[in-house]
């Protein structure tokens, strides 16, 4: 495949100078691991404290990763990016909720963002977490078939009647629903549900979709009967495939409670479940559709090959590519430019309740080899492009 991702003057051309600067700078502190771990536990505590820390978080870290308080706030970032091509998911961040109150309006959040994003063909998807919607330890019960109380039966029927409202509305005003992946000894019960969901509203479109992290060894098998059951009950299935976000907590999990990981041993292994698994779903586009969610140039590639190979069209309404907004700037603006579809997951919530996903960021950017590197070195071609 012709290389695409080096051209850096599409990749930032929507950052003026100080912007640049700015990500130069943010890279920079975020590369260095200690300093990363400090900054999380200062910053928890300055929350905590009640310091007055917002402006400085907001100027620095949440202005790069996230598109503002609310979602009429993130509409210029929206807007800009769209204007390249590049599409928007608004994802409300805030994380680690365990109450019930958070949960209805967490799912009154996602309502009111299916209502604004519908029609507008900036804003394609909509997306929701699971643990957004009800506790996790709800979730891990279920999921391991234990009895559940009284109690716990009304509260999961309150979890599947929010999935429910959303996945209705999503596909009464025909907007995509991503609903993302979590931790493995709580997904099985999530699973279920967004399978019932795709069985209900993925009749004739693919609206919801659920998502393959293909670190587990197992989902490429779960897909493939999750295709036989849809091909027997009449169903679409739309799948974002990611890697996973929870490599090191699944693997301490296991060898404290001593079974097998449910992660792949290394990360080649990994690579090659991610690429056999958009490479199946390449071969059954008729009933499935992808979102590849992935900062991996040579998962990008392989796809965009796949699809050349194929005779798919770039603009395949069935394939996209998505990034995370403030990351990999260089594969989506040049994937839009080159003709794919493409939308970046664009965060958003007050700044206090986003830090966990800021924190994660950092962590993942800290942890994630080379990923930070390649960033600096492209905002360093860049200023130096740009002679600044
Ligand atoms: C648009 C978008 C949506 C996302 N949604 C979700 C989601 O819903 N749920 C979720 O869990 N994550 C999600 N992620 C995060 C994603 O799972 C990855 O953590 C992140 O994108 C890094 O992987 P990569 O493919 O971009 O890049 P790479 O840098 O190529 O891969 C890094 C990943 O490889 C895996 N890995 C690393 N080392 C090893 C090893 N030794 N053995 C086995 N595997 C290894 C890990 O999954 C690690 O995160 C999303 C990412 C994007 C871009």
């Amino acid at each position: 495949m012709e290389p695409i991702f080096e051209n850096t003057a599409t990749a930032f051309a929507l950052k003026s100078d100080s912007e640049l600067e700015r990500a130069y700078f943010l890279f920079k502190m975020i590369s260095n691991e200690p300093l990363v771990k400090m900054g999380s536990v200062i910053t928890n505590f300055a929350f905590k404290a009640h310091l007055p820390v917002e402006g400085l978080i907001r100027a620095t870290v949440f202005d790069h990763f996230c598109g503002g308080i609310n979602e009429r706030d993130c509409l210029p970032v929206v807007e800009r990016m769209w204007g390249k091509g590049v599409c928007s998911v608004l994802d409300y961040s805030v994380e680690g909720k365990e109450e019930e109150d958070p949960f209805d309006s967490a799912t009154e959040i996602i309502l009111t963002i299916l209502d604004f994003v519908k029609e507008k063909e900036a804003i394609p998807f909509a997306v929701f977490k699971p643990t957004g919607f009800g506790r996790f330890a709800l979730y891990q019960k279920i999921g391991e078939k234990k009895q559940l109380t009284k109690d716990e039966e009304a509260e999961w029927q309150r979890v599947v009647n929010r999935f429910d409202k959303v996945c209705k509305k999503a596909h009464d005003l025909e907007v995509s629903l991503l609903i993302d992946g979590e931790e493995s000894w709580m997904q099985d019960a999530a699973d279920n549900l967004a399978e019932d969901m795709m069985r209900k509203y993925n009749k004739k479109k693919r609206i919801v979709f659920n998502t393959l992290q293909t670190y587990r060894w197992d989902r490429l098998p779960y897909l493939k009967s999750l295709q036989e059951r849809a091909a027997r009950d009449g169903f679409l299935v739309g799948m974002k495939v990611v890697r996973g976000a929870y490599m090191e907590k699944e693997n301490d999990r296991a060898k404290e409670k001593g079974y097998t990981s449910p992660i792949c041993k290394t990360k080649a292994e990994t690579d090659e479940n991610f690429n056999a698994t958009i490479e199946y779903m390449i071969d059954n586009l008729d009933t499935l559709s992808i979102f590849s969610g992935t900062h991996n140039e040579d998962s990008c590639y392989r796809l965009m090959e796949m699809m050349e190979k194929k005779g798919i069209d770039k603009n395949n309404e069935h394939v996209w590519f998505g990034q995370l907004y403030g990351m990999s700037d260089h594969i989506s603006y040049n994937l839009a430019a080159n003709g794919y579809n493409v939308a970046k997951y664009l965060p958003f919530g007050p700044v206090r309740d986003v830090m966990p996903y800021l924190i994660r960021r950092a962590d993942e950017n800290t942890s994630v080899a080379g990923q930070t590197s390649r960033e600096l070195s492209l905002l360093k071609a860049e200023r130096k492009r740009r002679k600044i």
